[in-house]
This record gives structure tokens, sequence and C-alpha cells, in this order.
């Protein structure tokens, strides 16, 4: 906002302050970017646009020219990377130095990382060592453009509320961003931006801890859950493992993917990474299948961008018929095979 504009609306001498832009801490997933870093872009690309200021990356690993075009393409208007290789692999110290150095330097007024294992290493430290607030796992951000204060939501209570808070004083205003909370931005690979490697300037006397291996996930689901645009979920409601099956075989049968809630989870029916919620994925699915879910509000909160409902299940009072498009009272053990049947006869 014009300060000349603002201190007429204020009525006094408006100080400006020497934070400005929005960072956005990079991580990449395997192979790729991490899909909530694009996410994250997005969003901060329309954060940016209400605070007239630019949207810079943060990428330490070891980056190539498609992963800074991405970052561009996606939003980032610069690219701060490295090319140090004690930098490769994650660490905690060394990060939350290179990174904290380079904030106090760079002085943006918004920092986001992701929700991710990294990142919820990576902030508090970083928050800590800046001497700022963060604002833990959003679902959603927002600007109030006269105090340039960013108003953070995110959920309270084991997810039964949502909470909006400031950062008024200190700077910069961090935040957290779970995965699924945007939508990725559309990328435009015209899009060009300026990549700066930066000096890194780490003591090795400062580094107590050193990554021994890193040992990768191996049963991921073909498509994330997060890009998958069917997903058929089951929860406790399904009775056992063998049960489950069905689950399975109706996500094969519609050519989706198989998720769960927490009480599958716990069952030991399905693994973690494949829990729909809020504490596992949001999902934003054409067509979600819930099957014998209960439907709290902490997986309602990882379904509420899907576009069409199914929910299956024995209570006519279940909660999760409240959000269904389509709601079906009956026994899993009934409806799932009938419907399997259908679907293989038709399809
Ligand atoms: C901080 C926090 C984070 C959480 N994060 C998540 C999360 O990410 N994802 C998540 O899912 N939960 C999460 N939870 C847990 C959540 O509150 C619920 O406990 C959980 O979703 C319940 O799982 P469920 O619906 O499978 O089981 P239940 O609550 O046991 O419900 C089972 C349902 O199946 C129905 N049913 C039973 N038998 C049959 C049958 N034969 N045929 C048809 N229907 C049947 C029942 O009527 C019931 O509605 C979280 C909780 C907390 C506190």
């Amino acid at each position: 906002m014009d300060l000349d504009f603002l201190e007429s609306m204020v009525g006094e001498a408006v100080e400006e302050s020497p934070y400005r832009g929005i960072w956005v801490v990079a991580e990449k997933e395997g192979e790729a970017l991490a899909p909530v870093v694009l996410e994250m872009l997005g969003k901060a690309r329309q954060l940016s646009d209400s605070l007239g200021v630019y949207v810079k990356a943060v990428f330490l690993g070891e980056s190539t020219e498609e992963l800074r075009q991405e970052l561009v393409s996606n939003g980032a208007d610069v690219v701060y990377v490295t090319d140090d290789p004690r930098l490769s692999a994650y660490n905690t110290e060394i990060y939350s130095k290179v990174l904290g150095d380079l904030i106090e330097e760079g002085k943006p007024e918004i920092v986001l990382l992701g929700a991710t294992s990294t990142g919820r290493d990576l902030a508090p430290r970083l928050a800590q060592r800046l001497g700022t607030a963060l604002f833990t796992n959003c679902l959603n951000l927002e600007i109030d453009e006269m105090q340039r204060q960013l108003l953070a939501t995110y959920p309270v209570y084991g997810g039964e509320y949502f909470q909006t808070s400031v950062c008024p004083k200190a700077r910069p205003q961090m935040a957290t961003v779970l995965p699924g909370a945007f939508r990725p931005p559309l990328a435009d690979p015209s899009r060009t931006g300026e990549v700066e490697t930066i000096a890194v300037e780490i003591n090795d006397l400062e580094v107590r801890s050193k990554v021994l291996k890193v040992v990768s996930e191996e049963a991921r689901p073909e498509v994330p859950l997060d890009k998958a645009k069917m997903v058929v979920s089951g929860g406790r409601g399904m009775g056992d493992a063998e049960s489950f099956a069905l689950v399975e075989e109706l996500a094969e049968v519609l050519g989706g993917q198989v998720g769960g809630s927490r009480g599958a989870v716990d069952e030991g029916w399905i693994d973690e990474e494949k829990r729909v919620g809020l504490g596992g994925t949001q999902i934003a699915p054409d067509l979600y299948v819930a099957c014998g879910i209960a439907g709290a509000i902490q997986h309602y909160a990882g379904i509420l961008d899907s576009k069409f409902v199914v929910a299956i299940n024995r209570d006519p009072n279940a909660t999760i018929f409240q959000v269904a498009d389509v709601g079906i009272v009956g026994d899993v053990h009934e409806v799932l095979p009938a419907l399997i049947k259908e679907l293989k006869e038709t399809v």
C-alpha cells in the first residue's frame, strides 16, 4: 500500500518497515519439488499482489535448471540457491543457520514453509533464531493490507475449531502451510525471474549432528493422494483387514487410489501415508467414496475440496451424510460387493 495514502488514513506519520516481500522455503519430495511448495507459491503470489511486493523462493539443496525454472513458472520472482554440497541433505542446524542468516539480511515480511516433516522441524528453530512467532499447520492465509499483517488460520483443539491470528510486532511473520490447503497455481513456463547463488558461511564447529543415511519410503501410492482424481477410503466400519480389501477392489474398478480414515490407520489396515484428513493428506478429487467412515471434523477437513462425495454408512445419522452428495445407508459388506459387481458389468 502507498505510504502517503496510509499516512492520510492513519492521520500520522507511518514509519516504513525495512521488512518487505514474501519468501517461500522450497524443498524436494523425491526428485521433484514437494507439491506444497507450488501451492505456497500460488498463495504467495496472491498475497504479494495485495502488498505490492516480490515473491522469492529459497532452495538450499542441490538444484537443477528445471527446478529453478519451475519455481519461477509457479510464481517466484527471485530464486535463491546454494551450490554447497554440505547442504545437499537436510540438516536442522545447518539449514536453520543458513536460512536464518539469509532472512536476517534479506528481511522478508513473510516467510512460508510447508508443514512437511522438514518444515515442521525447521520452522520452529528458525522462528526461535529470528525471535519471531510461528503459526503452524495453516489452512488459510490472508492479508490485512492496512497493517501489512498476515492473517493465519489454523486448526485448534484437535481440529474442532479454526483460529485466525496475527503477529503484530515481530518480523518476519512466519507460517507453515498444510499440504493441500491451497490449489497449485497454473504454471507459466514463459515467466522469467532472477536466480541468485548465495554464499554459505558455516563454521563446522557449529554443526553437532550429521545425516548418516536417508531412508526413502517405499510403498508410495502410484498417484499421490492429493493429486488423485478418484479416491475410495475405508474407515473403522470396514470391520477387519479382509473386508478392507473391498475398498481396494472398488478403487481398482474405478481406477482410483485407496485412502482411509485414522480409524483404519489405527486398526492397522492401511499405512499412515494413506490417511485422509487434517493430520493426513488433504485431497481434492473429482470423486470421493467414504466407506464405513463416521465423518469426524478431522476427516472432513481433508475432503473439503472434493467435487463429489459418496458415503456408505449403516448409521443414517452418521455425520458423513451431512457433507455427502450421495448417501447410501447400508452395510458396507453388502453395498460394496453389489457396487463392485455392478461396475464390473457396466464399465
Ligand atoms: C488431532 C487429531 C487429528 C486427527 N486427524 C485425523 C485425520 O487426519 N483423519 C481422520 O480420518 N481422522 C483424524 N482424527 C480422528 C477423528 O477424530 C476420528 O476419530 C476418525 O476419523 C474416526 O475414524 P472412522 O470414521 O473410521 O471410525 P469411527 O469413528 O469408529 O466410525 C466408523 C463408522 O463406520 C460405520 N460403520 C460401522 N460398521 C459399518 C458397516 N458394517 N457398514 C457401514 N458402516 C459401518 C459407523 O456407523 C461409523 O459411522 C484426528 C483426531 C485428532 C484429535
